[in-house]
């Protein structure tokens, strides 16, 4: 079945100028499905390939993402805006989880032996087959590399579905592996729309699938795949809250907030979103956030020096300018920004509110662009409340000069897959990355993500 009638075309746009890019003919749900079976043909012998080989192959991907980093990062900023300085970054990072896999895998899926009466045991880590990946735009690098390289290491194929606003780096990704040595097919980028990932999950030849993607997006995926009896990991939305405590460093706290606020221009799902600060200091903090955010001046996004750029798309801008309406109409004080500028493209510059409260988007909501939300709270106790009072809990942040106090409401207190004192919640290939609640579940990264989507087999052999 070739239904021509049903090919999707994936148009680029600009997102600094609104300017047409590039239109990209997709599969027909026919084409999608033909190319999750030739990923499982092409798994079955890669399983039985060893550590050494696959190892090789991730580092020859490191290597071409090295080679092509230039490429990558315009073609990031091309589709979805991102600043080219931001781009290179994640293209490094990308090739970095490459290696950390390619050193690190053979020992994460080592087999354990278990002590057990009159018998050998040991538990030992299968792959699963093909797993179906549905990313999002924002890090249209990152995201895939930190699900792939895992995944790949250990023996399974990949099928990505990339977000559709992104096509020309799904099939970049896509030739990286292909360049590197991997095995043709193993890992094939689909160009289909959201609606098309139900029959895929469906498809034998889909064993797992994983998800990073809004909290909506989330639902119908986990749903599918439970119908389907399908093992799938979640990576959702956040709204990270950084509690700000009476003994802060103020002056290092705000950089900190302004920084985490405005990775990848705010829209990422770990950005510090919710500023929790108690009342001691909040007014120091104001002064010194505003000022720090302020330094984030909206500039060409192929300028190396641009520290933000425009959002991914004019919709996305206007939705969060919504937000930030109805949290001023609700109650909420703009200290900073809030103003759509007179321009074409998907611009909204860096944006503070305060006295943000219950019933306000910018309390409740997740609000993915450079707006950050300060809520007032009386101590310590009240503010840990506040930033546990969330639908999310993926990251989570509490400034201190105290490190022990710090450190036991990062372990202890906060509500979240990841908590930091002090600094910027972020990934790092060596550490699980996911959340709790509706972040969604499952981990990434470390040992713990390449675990995700591997048979952990009990063998027994009796003599
Ligand atoms: P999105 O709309 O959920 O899209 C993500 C991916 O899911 C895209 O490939 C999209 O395809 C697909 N999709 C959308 N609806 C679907 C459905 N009903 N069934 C199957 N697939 C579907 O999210 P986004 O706007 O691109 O990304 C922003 C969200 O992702 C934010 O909430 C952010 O916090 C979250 N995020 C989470 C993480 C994390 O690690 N926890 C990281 C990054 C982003 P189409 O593009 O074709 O619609």
């Amino acid at each position: 079945m070739t239904d021509t009638d049903e090919r999707p075309v994936f148009r680029t746009e600009d997102p600094a100028t609104q300017g047409q890019g590039r239109s990209y003919p997709g599969h027909t749900a026919a084409e999608a499905a033909e190319r999750a079976r030739s990923a499982a043909d092409a798994q079955r012998s890669w399983r039985r390939s060893g550590f050494a080989g696959r190892a090789h192959c991730m580092e020859r991907a490191a290597e071409v993402l090295h080679a092509r980093r230039d490429e990558f990062a315009a073609l990031m900023t091309a589709e979805m805006g991102k600043p080219v300085s931001d781009g290179l970054a994640e293209v490094d990072k990308c090739a970095s989880a490459c290696v950390h896999f390619a050193a690190n895998a053979q020992r994460y899926l080592a087999r354990e032996d278990v002590a057990i009466e009159n018998t050998k045991a040991f538990v030992t880590f299968q792959p699963l087959g093909v797993v179906l990946a549905v990313m999002p735009w924002n890090f249209p690098f990152w995201q895939v590399f930190r699900f792939a390289a895992p995944a790949l290491m250990a023996g399974n194929g990949g099928v990505l579905k990339h977000a559709s606003n992104v096509p020309g780096c799904a099939l970049a990704i896509e030739s990286v592996f292909r360049d590197a040595g991997f095995p043709e097919r193993l890992f094939q980028t689909v160009l289909v729309r959201g609606d098309a990932v139900h029959a895929l999950i469906d498809d034998p030849a889909i064993a797992a699938v994983t998800l990073t993607g809004s909290v909506a997006a989330g639902r119908s995926v986990a749903a599918a795949a439970g119908a389907a009896l399908k093992k799938c990991v979640l990576e959702l939305g956040g709204s990270d809250a950084y509690v700000v405590l009476d003994d802060a460093n103020i002056a290092s706290a705000a950089r900190v907030c302004a920084a985490a606020r405005m990775v990848n221009g705010g829209q990422s799902c770990i950005a510090g979103k919710r500023f929790v600060v108690v009342r001691a200091v909040r007014g120091a903090f104001e002064d010194a956030f505003v000022a720090a955010m302020r330094a984030y001046e909206p500039g060409d996004p192929r300028d190396p020096k641009t520290k933000l750029g425009p959002m991914q798309s004019v919709a996305a801008r206007d939705q969060v300018h919504a937000q930030v309406e109805a949290s001023v109409r609700a109650g909420a004080k703009l200290l900073l920004g809030g103003v759509v500028p007179d321009r074409p493209g998907a611009w909204y510059p860096p944006t503070v509110l305060t006295d943000v409260a219950p019933g306000q988007p910018a309390h409740d909501d997740e609000v993915f662009g450079p707006v950050a939300a300060i809520i007032e709270a009386d101590d310590e106790a009240e503010a840990i409340a506040i930033a546990n009072a969330s639908e999310f809990g993926l990251g989570s942040a509490v400034l201190t000069r105290d490190l022990d106090r710090g450190e036991r409401i990062a372990a202890e207190e906060l509500d979240a897959g990841l908590a930091f004192v002090n600094d910027n919640v972020r990934s790092d290939p060596r550490m699980p990355f996911g959340g709790v609640k509706h972040s969604g579940f499952g981990r990434e990264c470390a040992g713990y993500g390449i675990r995700e989507f591997v048979n952990i087999k009990s063998v027994h052999v009796k003599a």
